[in-house]
C-alpha cells in the first residue's frame, strides 16, 4: 500500500504510507516479524532467492522482515527517494554509506560542523583504512568547495543545519560542484526531515538518525539510509549485508508507531521553538539566537530559499562575560529542561555545548558560551517560565 503518492499533504501522507497491507492480514499496523531462518518449500525456489538478494529479501533475518519494509517504505516516500535501507543507529546510518563510497586513497570532505562521532569515524576508521578526510567550512560556496576538490575526492559529506551550531549550508551549489568533478554527495537530513527533500537539491544519498522525531518517544535508536538509483541502493543494500547491520523489529515496529504523529508533533514542536528562540532573542544574557528559521542564523537566506519549516532543535550564544561555570549552573537550575543528548522526542532539553564542538577548518567561533535547545510537546509559556528562572543563575547584564 502506497499513501496515494505525492498529490496528498504529508499529514495524509503518514497517515496512509507504508501500511503493511494484506501482510497484516486486515489489521491496521503491520505485527512484529521476529526470525533468522526463512524456510523454503524446494532447493529450486530457495536458490532463486539468492539470486535474486537485493529485491526478493525473504531468504535470512538479516535482510529485513515484514516488520521492516513498511517503515523502509514510509521513510523513502518522506526523504522523496526510492529505496530506503534501515540500520541500528543513526550513527551506523553515517558509517555504512561513508563505507561504501570510500576505499584506500581516496579522499572525504567533511563540514567543519560535523556530527562529532562522525568526525570520531573519520580520523580513526576511515584514517586507518588509507582515506584521508579534508574538512571544509560549511558556509562554503560552490567555488571555495570546488578549490578543496582534489583528483582522488570522491565523497562530499553535508550536514545542514550542522550539529550544534545550525550552520545551514547551500546544498545544490556544493552538490553540484561535486557532480562536476564526478563526487559522491552524502547527507545527513535529520534536522530537515521532511523540511528538506535531498534529492530535489542535487543530493544522492540522504542519511537519517529516525531516533529523534520519527521514534519521537527517546526510547529507540534507529537509522536510515535513502537513495534515489538502482546504482546507489545495490552500492548501500551490499555494503549493510557485508557488515552484518540489523535493526530489531520491534524497534522498527515502535518506529512505525512513532511516525504516524510526527507530522502533529513537529508542527507544535516548530512552533513552540520559535516561540521559545524569539523569547530568548530579546533577553540581555543572549548575545546570538542559532534558530535556522531566525535571521541572526548562519544560511538564514538559504533556509528561507530551500527548507519548507525547521524541527525544534536549536543553539544560543551567551554574551562572552558569562562564564561556563555559571552557563552549568543555570542548566542545572531548570526544572523542565532534561540535560540530556539526543533530541526529537515529547520532552524538552538542554545542552551547554562549549566544549563539545570541535573545529578545525577555523568556522565556528562564536564568541562566549554555546547552548543547544531542544524544545518538546510542552507548553510554552511553561518553558519560557523555566528559562526565566534559570536565567536568575547567571551574571545579571549592567551588574
Ligand atoms: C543524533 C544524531 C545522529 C546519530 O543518531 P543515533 O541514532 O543517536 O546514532 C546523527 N546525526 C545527527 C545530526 C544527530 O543529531
Amino acid at each position: 500500500m502506497s499513501g496515494g503518492g505525492k498529490k496528498h499533504d504529508w499529514h495524509t501522507r503518514l497517515s496512509h504510507a507504508g501500511r503493511a497491507g494484506t501482510r497484516a492480514y486486515g489489521f491496521v499496523n503491520p505485527p512484529v516479524h521476529r526470525g533468522s531462518t526463512v524456510l523454503y518449500p524446494s532447493m529450486d525456489e530457495r536458490r532463486f532467492g539468492a539470486s535474486q538478494r537485493l529485491e526478493q529479501k525473504l531468504l535470512y533475518g538479516v535482510m529485513g522482515t515484514p516488520t521492516h519494509y513498511p517503515l523502509e517504505d514510509i521513510i523513502a516516500e518522506i526523504e522523496g527517494g526510492t529505496r530506503c535501507q534501515i540500520v541500528s543507529s543513526g550513527l551506523a546510518a553515517i558509517t555504512t554509506p561513508l563505507l561504501a563510497y570510500l576505499k584506500a586513497g581516496e579522499h572525504l570532505l567533511l563540514p567543519d560542523s560535523v556530527y562529532g562521532p562522525a568526525r570520531t569515524f573519520a580520523n580513526g576508521l576511515l584514517r586507518n583504512l588509507g582515506i584521508e578526510t579534508t574538512y571544509y567550512d560549511p558556509m562554503l560556496d560552490g567555488a571555495g568547495l570546488e578549490a578543496l576538490i582534489r583528483p582522488n575526492t570522491t565523497v562530499l559529506y553535508l550536514e545542514s543545519p550542522g550539529s550544534h551550531t545550525f550552520e545551514v549550508q547551500d546544498v545544490p551549489a556544493l552538490a553540484a560542484a561535486a557532480h562536476r568533478h564526478g563526487v559522491k554527495v552524502l547527507m545527513d537530513n535529520t534536522w530537515g526531515i521532511h523540511h528538506f527533500q535531498p534529492f530535489q537539491h542535487g543530493v544522492d544519498v540522504s542519511i537519517q538518525a529516525l531516533t529523534k522525531y520519527v521514534v519521537g518517544h527517546s526510547d529507540v535508536l534507529l537509522g536510515s539510509i535513502v537513495t534515489n538509483s538502482d546504482a546507489d541502493w545495490e552500492r548501500v543494500r551490499l555494503t549493510t549485508l557485508a557488515l552484518g547491520q540489523y535493526a530489531s523489529p520491534d524497534d522498527c515496529w515502535l518506529a512505525l508507531r512513532g511516525v504516524r504523529t510526527m507530522a502533529v508533533r513537529m508542527d507544535r514542536q516548530q512552533e513552540s521553538s520559535l516561540e521559545v528562540a524569539r523569547w530568548l532573542a530579546g533577553r540581555p544574557e543572549v548575545a546570538r539566537v542559532l534558530h535556522p528559521a531566525l535571521p541572526s542564523c548562519p544560511g538564514h537566506e538559504v533556509w528561507k530559499r530551500d527548507f519548507t519549516g525547521a524541527c525544534s532543535l536549536f543553539g544560543i550564544v551567551l554574551r562572552p562575560d558569562i562564564s561556563q561555570g555559571a552557563v552549568h549552573a543555570m542548566a542545572e537550575h531548570l526544572e523542565l529542561f532534561g540535560i540530556g543528548a539526543s533530541w526529537g522526542g515529547y520532552e524538552s532539553l538542554i545542552l551547554p555545548t562549549t566544549g563539545f564542538i570541535t573545529r578545525t577548518a577555523g568556522s565556528g567561533d562564536f564568541g562566549g558560551q554555546t547552548v543547544r535547545l531542544h524544545v518538546g510537546l510542552e507548553e510554552p509559556s511553561d518553558l519560557i517560565a523555566d528559562l526565566e528562572r534559570g536565567f536568575s543563575m547567571l551574571p545579571q547584564f549592567g551588574r
